[in-house]
């Protein structure tokens, strides 16, 4: 294996490539994914946020550890990590770049070979990066490519993993799971989500309206952590929406392969379908359009407008389930303590989101919603981009963490090596056992008393 420093500066040589070459991948993820430059560029920003921090610090976090030895003196132990081998992973179509590329950088860095399987609608992207990859120095033979339908190669990448990193919906989450289980190989599952925001009654009403709008429609919706539900304090809820309604309705949608565009289109027929089903279906049992709520076939095949909804009721399809659009639901709260019992209530657990200009308040609220990321006066950028840290699922979201020291352990196996002097760790050699029994409750005891010993 390469020694370590070796691998990292090939991430580094690729994180300097990519920013040079931006402007090529921008058009490509654009044209595959059909999202606008904008959005395609938080793709280029957070593959060159994780490079670098996995190059710059994974030596320190997978570096072999002292821990303490069995007996003070006698026995000292060491931790080490080891690559698992083969990880495999499986990716959306969302996210082509950011999903296809980020999760490999720690696992091949931590020495494992990466067999990877994107999205049928989306592979161009994935190999463009791994091209750039290989003119980086990483050897071809470290990451392969299978590009087909998940349900037929999806058993075979299981077979030939050691470990699986899965990103995609809930339900082929589970089946993932399941055929883990069966194999005994781990995994780990980025999953769906239903993001709550909550406006407490003195946020900064323009900067929580700007929040919201980068919240719902970025990527046209289509990113797991977008925010789906907006909860909005009595007291704000109506200055709120109105102001959320006429910044969304001056958002520019178009597909044009340069910055003019605010949204772009979605992603597939099968997306425009969901969206139309779940709009559809909740203005039919009395949910209120309040902007949008169409498909534009005039801007292009898979146009959906931004839409705000109010009125929206349990018996909805979009009240609990996962939309994955730009469509977003307001509701009013009277209380903080409502609030958060009102985003706790999903099957979820992704990403939250809290304005208020009591930033410790905030905090404290966040604590007690149960979801991997909550950011307080952003929406989702600024716990996803910290990427020290780490990011996953609770609940139905997911198994499992990606980011942060988290986010390459789970590549390795861990190992710890014990060195045992002097006596062993067995009665000596004429010593009876009771004596020896005798010896060691008198040493436990001992070091029970000496907290800092152990
Ligand atoms: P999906 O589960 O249908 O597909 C995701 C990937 O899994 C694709 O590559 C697909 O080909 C593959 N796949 C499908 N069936 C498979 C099977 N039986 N075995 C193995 N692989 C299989 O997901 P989708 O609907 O295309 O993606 C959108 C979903 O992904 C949303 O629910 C979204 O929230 C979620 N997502 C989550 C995160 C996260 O970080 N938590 C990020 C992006 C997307």
């Amino acid at each position: 294996m390469r020694p370590f420093a070796e691998r990292a500066r090939i991430f580094l040589r690729f994180h300097d490539a990519l920013l040079d070459a931006q402007e090529e991948i921008l058009d490509l993820i654009q044209l595959e994914s059909g999202k606008a430059r904008k959005h395609a560029f938080e793709e280029v920003l957070d593959t060159a946020i994780v490079t670098r921090f996995y190059a710059v610090h994974a030596a320190d976090i997978l570096a072999p550890k002292a821990r303490k030895g069995a007996l003070p003196g006698l026995t000292q132990a060491w931790q080490y990590q080891h690559p698992k081998g083969v990880v495999g992973i499986i990716s959306p179509w969302n996210y082509p770049l950011s999903m296809g590329i980020t999760d490999a950088i720690p696992a091949l860095l931590a020495g494992n070979a990466v067999l990877a399987k994107p999205d049928l609608q989306t592979p161009f992207t994935l190999l463009w990066a791994i091209d750039l990859l290989i003119g980086c120095g990483l050897p071809e033979e470290l990451m392969l490519v299978v590009a087909g339908a998940g349900t037929e190669l999806g058993p075979f990448i299981l077979e030939a993993s050691d470990y699986v990193q899965f990103t995609g919906s809930t339900a082929t989450g589970r089946l993932i799971a399941r055929q883990a289980g069966q194999l005994l190989t781990g995994c780990s599952l980025e999953l769906g989500g239903k993001n709550p925001m909550l406006v407490l009654a003195d946020a900064d009403l323009e900067a929580a309206v700007a929040g919201a709008v980068r919240g719902c429609f970025s990527s046209a919706g289509q990113l797991c952590i977008s925010i789906e539900r907006l909860y909005v304090h009595d007291s704000l809820h109506d200055r709120f929406l109105a102001e959320l309604v006429r910044a969304t309705s001056r958002l520019k949608l178009g597909g044009a392969l340069d910055w003019s565009c605010d949204v772009g289109s979605l992603a597939s027929v099968k997306q425009l379908a969901t969206v139309t089903r779940h709009v559809d279906d909740a203005v039919a049992k009395g949910a209120r359009v309040e902007v949008g709520g169409k498909a534009r076939p005039d801007l292009g095949p898979l146009f959906f407008e931004p839409t705000i909804l109010t009125g929206v009721v349990p018996g909805m399809t979009l009240y609990a389930e996962e939309t994955f659009g730009p469509v977003v639901s307001v509701y009013p709260f009277a209380s903080n303590q409502q609030a958060i019992e009102l985003a706790n209530a999903t099957e979820y657990g992704l990403n939250a989101s809290i304005w208020s200009r009591d930033t410790d308040l905030a905090r404290r609220m966040a604590t007690r919603i149960q979801s991997g990321t909550v950011n307080v006066n952003e929406a989702y950028a600024a716990a996803w981009a910290s990427v020290d840290g780490p990011m996953g699922g609770f609940k139905n979201s997911g198994l499992g963490r990606r980011h942060g020291s988290e986010g390459i352990l789970k590549y390795t196996d861990a190992q710890t090596v014990a060195v045992q002097r002097g006596m062993a760790i067995a009665a000596p050699t004429g010593v009876p056992d009771e004596v020896f029994s005798r010896w060691m409750t008198g040493a436990l005891r001992a070091l029970r008393r000496m907290p800092g010993l152990r």
